[in-house]
């Protein structure tokens, strides 16, 4: 059975991140892309629809995001701590996965 995938490393730039995985892939990541994908409860029912996934980017875009601090959450994901608010939402390792794959750029 395949290893299930893990982040190895992120290094945090100003604006976005470096994310490297288990099975060698590493992306670069802006920090919006990640806001905007937040999984947590006040984040996630703002990405439901095509229009409220709309007003949700651009309050986002507005936002000063500065370098999050981070947090491991057991083995599967990690927490990033905005000074912007918003820091309860748990990011696992696959959903940054498909974040990065969407839209990251492979490195
Ligand atoms: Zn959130």
């Amino acid at each position: 059975m395949a290893e299930p995938l893990t982040l190895t490393e992120i290094e945090r730039g100003e604006e976005s991140c470096i994310l490297r995985f288990s099975d060698g892939e590493s992306f670069r990541v802006e920090y919006l892309a990640i806001r905007t994908r937040c999984q947590c409860a006040k984040c996630k029912p703002r990405q439901e629809n095509e229009q409220r996934r709309i007003e949700f980017n651009e309050e986002v875009s507005r936002l000063v995001l500065e370098k999050p601090m981070v947090e491991l959450v057991g083995h599967y994901g990690i927490t990033m701590i905005w000074p912007s608010g918003c820091s309860s939402g748990i990011h696992s390792f696959s959903h940054l996965r498909n974040i990065s794959e969407d839209l990251g750029t492979k490195i």
